[in-house]
This record gives structure tokens, sequence and C-alpha cells, in this order.
């Protein structure tokens, strides 16, 4: 688990002025990854870290011989098209970096003016997925999400025995990933609408967002190795938001007995941004079973596990509807939950994951499952806060929704804040519903 160090302290500011601006996302405490490149150009995409509104170019970076050792050699890896080398060369590769960059763009730093010229503002910019994604697995790590959700599809049966033991997961399509910004067409497939008894291939009419926590896995395992729990975040490269949009009329005729297919498979949001496990060492809490649940299994448990298993990550969706943005309205935020309250935490979905001998490449990119706190309006998706499409949620300008309209904007953020540190986030990541065929 990645200790708390220098690069942490919240009296330290950066030559970057904007990173010092309260509420911000990305102070020198921060330093998440992207793959980036100037918007509209021709340029191949690179590594960059970014700084308040700014991104310091690694690509370019690299190409100055500023940093040495380990922290050079994985400043060259981070300067590729994709991130996927920096990934698997491990926790201390990217913590050398990550010192190198804390240092070089803090207040006073010897090379900030040769530094400067190498920032590329972020609104200025295009991103693609941090990694080139080999494998995408999607989990349902929150009981409260299994619950909810369960109670609409089998109410008297609404936690399957299996939940509180097993890390539930499917195999997701990694080939309908994007990062944030994508727009998608409203897709279509087979539903059964209600008191029918032949489907009719039709475009969705309960389309639904969930939010999510993304993982890039890091350093992989060898196909037979399986990963123990003490070592599972040290083969996880960090953080992300991550939007599994579904289609819940396609999902409830198609889910049984094998799991979600074309539900899920057309579309699946990233955020461009990738935050370390190291840069969320300050927020960090104990992982615990409520009293009288079962504890699980030895090999998805342990002290470290439970001082410190869990990440304090608040997360937040909005929406912004068509008529919002023609209004000039502010996007409304429809629920915010918080990741420490997951049923699974991010190192026992890696064990599980591998405990069968399967092998994790860098830039796999698992989810969490939708992210639902235990209070109704902490739910993290419309099927929930709608129950089913039965209880319209009313929007600020006379608007309602159960599931999303054409034109309708989802935004998914994230923040850690604790006293006695800095404030960090995760950015955003949004897309933006078309009209179907
Ligand atoms: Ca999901």
């Amino acid at each position: 688990m990645a200790a708390i160090d220098a690069t942490h302290d919240p009296a330290l500011t950066s030559w970057v002025a904007s990173a010092n601006r309260d509420g911000g996302d990305f102070p020198v405490q921060n330093l998440p990854f992207a793959a980036f490149r100037r918007a509209g150009s021709r340029e191949a995409f690179r590594g960059g870290v970014a700084i308040g509104d700014e991104i310091l170019d690694l690509g370019a970076l690299a190409a100055t011989g500023l940093f040495a050792g380990t922290a050079g050699a994985a400043l060259t890896a981070a300067g590729e098209p994709t991130l996927n080398a920096l990934m698997g060369a491990g926790p201390e590769a990217s913590a050398a970096l990550r010192t190198a960059l804390s240092q070089a763009l803090r207040t006073g730093a010897a090379h900030a003016a040769r530094l400067r010229a190498l920032l590329v503002p972020q609104s200025a910019a295009e991103y693609r997925l941090a990694a080139q994604v080999g494998d995408y697995t999607d989990f349902y790590a929150s009981i409260h999400h299994a619950t909810a959700v369960g109670r609409l599809f089998r109410p008297d049966n609404p936690l399957l025995p299996n939940y509180k033991w097993v890390p539930i997961a499917y195999h997701g399509r990694a080939s309908s990933l994007r990062v944030s910004g994508y727009d998608f067409i409203r897709p279509r497939g087979q539903l059964l609408p209600a008191g029918a008894t032949v489907p009719q291939l039709a475009a969705t009419r309960r389309l639904d967002y969930e939010l999510e926590v993304g993982i890039f896995i890091g350093r992989g395992n060898a196909l037979g190795a399986s990963v123990p729990l003490a070592e599972a975040e040290s083969h996880v490269f960090g953080l992300c938001l991550l939007n599994d949009w579904s289609a819940r009329d396609l999902q409830s005729w198609e889910y049984q007995p094998l799991g979600p297919f074309l539900a899920k498979n057309f579309a699946t949001s990233v955020s461009p941004w990738v935050v370390t496990l190291a840069a969320l060492a300050p927020f960090r809490s104990a992982w615990t079973r409520p009293a009288g649940e079962p504890p699980p299994l030895a090999y998805l448990d342990g002290a470290a596990q439970r001082a410190a298993g869990a990440f304090d990550i608040e997360l937040e969706v909005s929406l912004e509807t068509a008529r919002m943005r023609a209004a000039g309205l502010a996007p409304q935020r429809l629920s915010h939950a918080n990741f420490r309250d997951s049923w699974w935490t991010v190192a026992q979905m890696v064990t599980h994951h591998t405990v069968n001998g399967c092998n994790l490449e860098p830039g796999d990119l698992l989810g969490s499952g939708t992210q639902s706190g235990p209070d109704p309006g902490q739910a993290g998706s419309l099927l929930e806060l709608s129950a089913g499409g039965k209880r319209p949620i009313a929007l600020a300008d006379g608007e309602q929704r159960t599931f999303l309209e054409d034109g309708d904007r989802v935004t998914l953020r994230a923040w850690c804040e604790r006293q006695g540190f800095r404030r960090i986030g995760f950015g955003e990541v949004t897309g933006t519903v078309l009209p179907g065929a």
C-alpha cells in the first residue's frame, strides 16, 4: 500500500498558478496521468500529467533528458502514445516519476522556466484512453446497488446467496470503451414490451448510466499465478471514472442465464485522467463489514485490508438535458455516493479475479460496478432513482426523467477531501445521447 510522503505535503504549491487555486482537481499533490495531444492536430498522442489547468507534456519532457535513473526510465515510458508501458513498469517506477514530477513542478523548482515551455492548456487538448485496454471486466461491488436492483428484477429474492461471498463480475467489451466526450446513438436491441409474449427489435426506451470507479491494472501477473491480497495493490496503477451505459429493457430480457450482453457493450465512457494509488494514499479508509455479516473467505481478508483497504472518494452524477443546455442552465446533480461504501475493495477484486490463475495485463480495466450508497438518494443509476421507471425524477427546470432522453448529457465527477491534506479530483467523464434510428 502506497505510503504518505513528501509529495502529499499540503503546504506544497506549484509554479503553475492555476494548480494552487482552492477546490481545483489538479494541485501538485495529485499528478494524474492521461494520453493527450493538441485538439484537432495530427500530433502523436503521448502521456501528460495534469497540473492546474495545464498538462505537462511528458513526451517533450522525456526528450530533455532532465530526469535520470528510475524516474527517467519511467518518463520515457510515459512519453509513449499509451501508458501501458508505464503501467506495466510497476509502482516503484511510477512512484519515482511522481517524486521527480512533484519536485519539478513545485514552487522554486530548478528548471521551471524550461518546463513552462512544455505546458499545454487542458482546454486546447484532446484525449484518448490512457491505455490500450486488452480486457475489460465489470464488477458488481456495491451491495446497496445489488440489493436495490435485485429488488426490482426479483422482488422476493433481491440479493442472491453468493453475493456476500463472491466479488461478482462479467467480462465486458474492450472495443466499445471510449474516452470522455463520446456521444453515442441510442442503441437498439431485443426487448419484450410489458404484456407482450413476443419480443421486438427497437431502440431502447430505458437507457441509463452507471456511476462507477475504473481500475487500471499496472504490473500484470503470469497465467497460472494468482495475486495474494497483500500484493494486489502493487498490480494496480490507478483509478478513474467510468460510466457503464446500460439499456435496461434489453438487459431484463437477455440477462438470464449468462448476464449482461448487448445491454452494456454499445458504449462505456472512461475519464481521461488516471489518479495513481500513490496520490490516493492520504484518502484511505478502514474496510469493515457490518455486525452480523460473514467475514470473507481468508484469501479476501487481511489486517492491512481491514485497516485501510477502502478508498474515501466522493462520487457525483449530474445531468444536462437538451432544454437546460438551450436555456443556458447549469447541469443538475442527480445523486452522490462514496467509494468507501463498496462491499468489495479494489484489492479484493484483483485478488479474486486472479485466484484461479487468470492473468491480468498492464492497461486492463476493471469497473467497480455501480456505486450506490446506503441512502436511496445515493443511488448510482436512474434505474434505482426512478424505482425501475415507476417514480419520475423532477428536474429543477420542470422536466422529469425516468430514463435518459435524446440530448441528455451525463457527467460523472469524483474527488477526495480530508482534513490536513490538499483536496484532489479526478476531472470528469461525460457523454451525450443522440437520437436512435
Ligand atoms: Ca456496470
